[in-house]
């Protein structure tokens, strides 16, 4: 199959990429590359069944040969606002990747009867007065706030796919992604993970915010890819409502930080930061797979000190 990939040059997207090329589908990113990098397909970009396009897919685009398959993965997506990368220092382009990005990305699949795939986001369910989060549970968005540039695109991105499904019969999937880690994520990005990595190797404590009682569950990307891959070519009648990929073993901050330090023999500890963040930080956040093992027949694999592992020895030869 023809299958486009937007935000192809970003950590998750070019894993799915790799994945794509493996079962060897044509894979065509299309990325303006200011989250992504070109690092992350550099390894692709002279196989015969690759080509890619810089672009924002915020603005329109038409293609003449025919696409099968739309992968709509464009979007900042770290909340730090410390980082370059990070969506709240992004925040037009942030609104304008989910709102804008998200229509056109539609507009191709229609064009082409393409079958649709937004990647979406557990942001969709704010901070969570449920646990743990099932795929009906509608959220707690303050859609004034500081995610609000992330959750609400995401959240209009949804209502979008859902409209072209309707209205236009788009075959569409929506998966909501949960925490993940792995390879090739940014060094500052500023997520948990690759800031933790990095303060381990270079021998610094790992700075907490707050208590570090706050909990996610991190799922590796192997795990994330191999569910999305599963959700794309599943033929299930409801396959159009979303689904929960994630890992549901819940890790709070303080234990996060010891296995990491354990695993890179950083001795220097930890190091509370009265953080801004952890006001409008959720406090929890822990995926409901039950519609993934049913439907998918997929759960996680990978264990987080496996993951951690991996990911450590990519940021050890990148640092
Ligand atoms: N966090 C932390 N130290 C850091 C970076 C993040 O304690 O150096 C905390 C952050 O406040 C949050 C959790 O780790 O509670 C996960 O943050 P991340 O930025 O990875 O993404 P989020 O899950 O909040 O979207």
């Amino acid at each position: 199959m023809r299958i486009l990939v937007t935000g192809g040059a970003g950590f998750l997207g070019s894993h799915m990429c790799d994945r794509l090329i493996a079962e060897e589908h044509h894979v065509i990113v299309l990325d303006n590359l200011i989250t992504g990098s070109s690092d992350n397909l550099a390894h692709l970009r002279d196989h015969k069944n690759f080509s890619f396009i810089q672009h924002n897919i915020s603005h329109p685009i038409y293609f003449g040969d025919k696409i099968d398959v739309v992968l709509h993965m464009a979007s900042p997506a770290s909340p730090n606002p410390d980082s370059p990368y990070g969506y709240p220092r992004l925040p037009i382009q942030t609104l304008k990747a989910g709102a804008f990005g998200t229509h056109n990305a539609l507009g191709i699949a229609r064009a082409h009867k393409a079958r649709f795939l937004l990647t979406s986001t557990s942001e969709v369910y704010g901070d969570p007065l449920v646990h743990p989060q099932r795929e009906d549970y509608v959220g707690n968005v303050d859609p004034i706030g500081p995610r609000s540039m992330y959750d609400e695109a995401k959240r209009f991105a949804e209502a979008m796919v859902m409209a072209y499904h309707r209205s236009h019969g788009v075959d569409t999937r929506i998966v909501r992604i949960f925490n993940t880690y792995g390879p090739r994520m940014r060094l500052d990005d500023g997520r948990v993970v690759p800031n933790f990595i990095c303060q381990a190797l270079s021998g610094q404590p790992l700075t907490i915010h707050g208590e570090g009682k706050q909990t996610r569950s991190f799922c590796y990307i192997d795990d994330l890819i191999e569910g999305i891959y599963r959700l794309l070519f599943s033929e299930l009648p409801e396959i159009h409502l979303p689904v929960n990929i994630g890992n549901p073993t819940e890790t709070n901050m303080l234990e996060l930080a010891s296995i990491i330090n354990r695993l890179t023999g950083n001795t220097a500890g930890i190091e509370r930061q009265p953080s801004g963040r952890v006001l409008t930080d959720p406090e929890r956040r822990r995926p409901d797979i039950t519609r993934a093992r049913e439907w998918l027949g997929w759960e996680p694999r990978i264990s987080l000190d496996d993951g951690l592992r991996s990911t450590i020895e990519d940021f050890k030869h990148r640092l």
